[in-house]
Order: C-alpha cells, then structure tokens, then sequence
C-alpha cells in the first residue's frame, strides 16, 4: 500500500490547555500600535512582557504602567536570542519601523526585524508552546492592481524600491510564520493591518495623519503629496486593537490565514487634508509636494473575512477618532504627553 509521507510529529509543540493568568509577550509594546495593545491586555487580565529596544518606540506610551504588577518592560533588540524565565501564553510580534519615513532611513534595521527578529520571535514562541500573532501589513498588497484588497490577493510590489525593505520584510515575516505553523504545528494568527491612527503617534513620524496635524495646529502649510488623488482609509487605534485581540483568540478553522483590518471608509488626500482644516479650525493652506516613488494609488480593505470569523467591524468614525488624536497633540505640543 502507497503511504504518503507526512512531516514527523516529534518536533510539533503540544498543543497546551491554557489555564490561570495568561502571559502575552509584546514586542514593540512601546510603539504606538503595541502600547495600545499593552493597555487591552493588562485590561484584560493578562501579565504583559514588552520587549523594544526602543529605536521608534518610546518608554512615554508605556510610563503610565510603570509599577503595574502585570507589566514588565525589557529593553531589547529582537534580532537577538530572546530568553524569558517564565511560562508564555501568547506572543504578539509588533517590533518593527512602520512610517514610510522611519524605513526608508533604517532599511537595514526594518528587514532585520522583519526577518531576523520574527525568526526570533516564533522561536520563543515555539519554545515556550505559545500562540503567536504576526502583525503584518496591507502593504503586502503593495501598490494594489485590486481593490478594495482582499487577503487573497497577492500583491504587487516592488522589491527594490523604497519600500522594499518594509514590504518585503512582510511578506518574509508571513511565510516564515506559515512555515513555522507547517512544520512545528505552532498555533498562528496573520493580521494585516491598515492606515491606523490615534494618540502615541509621533509627531514627526512622517506619516500623513502626524504630519497633517502639526502643520494645521502650528498654521503652517499642509503637504499633500502629489495631486492628492491617491486614496486611504484610516482606522482608529482602539478599533485596531480590538480586531487583533478577537484575532489571537478567535477558534475558527481557518483562523491562521491572513485577515485585514482597517476601516473600509475610504477617502483621497485631498479630502483628507481638507477634514484636518475643518477639525482644527486651522487656516492653513494646502501646498502640494512631489509624491514619493511607489506611493499606492489607492488603499481600502475588504474587511468581509474579519466580519465573519471575528464578528468584528470598526465603530469609531474619523471626526471622533481625528478629535482625540488632535486633543492629543496638543496636548503634546504643550508638553503634556497623555
Ligand atoms: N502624504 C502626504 N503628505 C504628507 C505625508 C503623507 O500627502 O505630509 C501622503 C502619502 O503620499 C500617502 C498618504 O499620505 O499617499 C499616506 O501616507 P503615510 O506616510 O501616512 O502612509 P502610507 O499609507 O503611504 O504607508
């Protein structure tokens, strides 16, 4: 009789019973999407370990948990051998530049995380018998020849342009997790995440929403780059972050595949510019820039796969989620980080 050959069982870690107060390791927690993350575990029960070596992180998003009995930051790169002394439940790989800005000046550093460090990553992962999320990117999609980009969809990227580093790093990140999945039988979870914004962005990160809002608030003029015709689509923060959790816990069969999140509302530039004016009151002028080599045309998640295995949609619209985020920088601007 033909026997077909199937991986070895050995090296799969056991699929364990998890009980008691459950321990989430968080690399990036001091970036602004990661810290946010930090706070909804916490919230949630969990001990939290945050490893960042803090290149574009910050300990700001995360001193207001200094002396919380669950938290515990560790300043550290994750290229590095990662050891912990404790049981681990869930690793949430959030380390790495996101900003268009940050990677172009830190290529070398964005494809190491992305690669070297999400090795690093699963390896604890697989070690510790933990369940692990990659948080990944809708620039996977690159500058997308579909729309609106459903995760079936395999891109369109540019290896070698300026956005390589960031993309590519992805997509090696997503293979490297399915692999460890295939071969290890490690539980995984792929989110790919859209135009997210909020409080503990950086002010000069170079992303459009920051960028905007300073110059409204300091009456400069605002930079729309290019003809301001290239389309986004903006999720608040908390949005995001419940998604990713409803993701990391979510039982579906299918769950260790590739889901979008983001807020399907989709606008250009243009309108998006003209949105910061009216929320701010601002009496800037709007100034075109060149647009950037490869800046996608348009961006808009199809969001159907995390309406059905996640049950999720966002429910902040953009004048209240642009409202918080524009109290925030003021108050930044003042000198009063919240
Ligand atoms: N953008 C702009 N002015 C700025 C910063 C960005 O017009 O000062 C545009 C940028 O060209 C892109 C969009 O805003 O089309 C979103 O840029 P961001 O850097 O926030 O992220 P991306 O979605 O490109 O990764």
């Amino acid at each position: 009789m033909l026997s077909v050959p199937t991986r070895p069982m050995a090296n799969r870690a056991p699929k364990k019973k998890r009980t008691g107060t459950p321990h989430s390791v968080v690399t990036g927690g001091a970036g602004f999407v990661g810290s946010h993350l930090v706070d909804l575990l916490l919230g949630r029960g969990h001990h939290v370990t945050v490893l960042d070596n803090l290149v574009t992180g910050s300990v700001d998003n995360v001193a207001h948990l200094a002396g919380h009995p669950n938290f515990r930051f560790i300043q550290q790169d994750v290229t590095e051998y990662l050891f912990l002394d404790t049981p681990v439940d869930f690793v949430w790989h959030f380390a790495s530049p996101a900003s268009p800005v940050d990677y172009r000046e830190l290529p070398i550093q964005t494809l190491k995380v992305g690669s070297l460090g999400t090795h690093k990553a699963l390896g604890l992962a697989k070690h510790k018998s933990a369940r692990f999320l990659l948080a990944s990117t809708s620039e996977v999609y690159g500058d997308p020849q579909v729309h609106p980009q459903t995760e079936d969809y395999w891109g369109h990227v540019n290896p070698i342009g300026p956005r390589g580093c960031y993309d590519e790093a992805k997509r090696f990140a997503e293979a490297m997790t399915m692999a460890y999945r295939e071969e290890h039988g490690l539980e995984t979870r792929i989110v790919r995440i859209f135009n997210t914004y909020g409080p503990r962005m950086r002010l000069r990160d170079g992303r459009v929403v920051p960028a905007f809002v300073s110059q409204a608030l300091s009456g400069k003029p605002l930079t729309v780059f290019g003809d301001g015709s290239q389309t986004r689509s903006f999720c608040y923060v908390s949005d995001l972050v419940d998604g990713i959790y409803r993701l990391m816990m979510c039982r579906d069969r299918t769950a260790h595949l590739p889901v979008n999140i983001g807020n399907p509302t989709e606008m250009t530039i243009l309108q998006f510019a003209e949105e910061i004016l009216r929320l701010t009151g601002s009496r800037s002028r709007i100034r075109r820039a060149p647009l950037p080599k490869d800046d996608p045309r348009q961006r808009q998640p199809d969001i159907s796969r995390a309406r059905k295995i996640l049950k999720w949609a966002p429910k902040i619209v953009l004048s209240e989620g642009l409202r918080r985020t524009i109290d925030y920088f003021c108050g930044q601007r003042r000198g009063n980080p919240v």
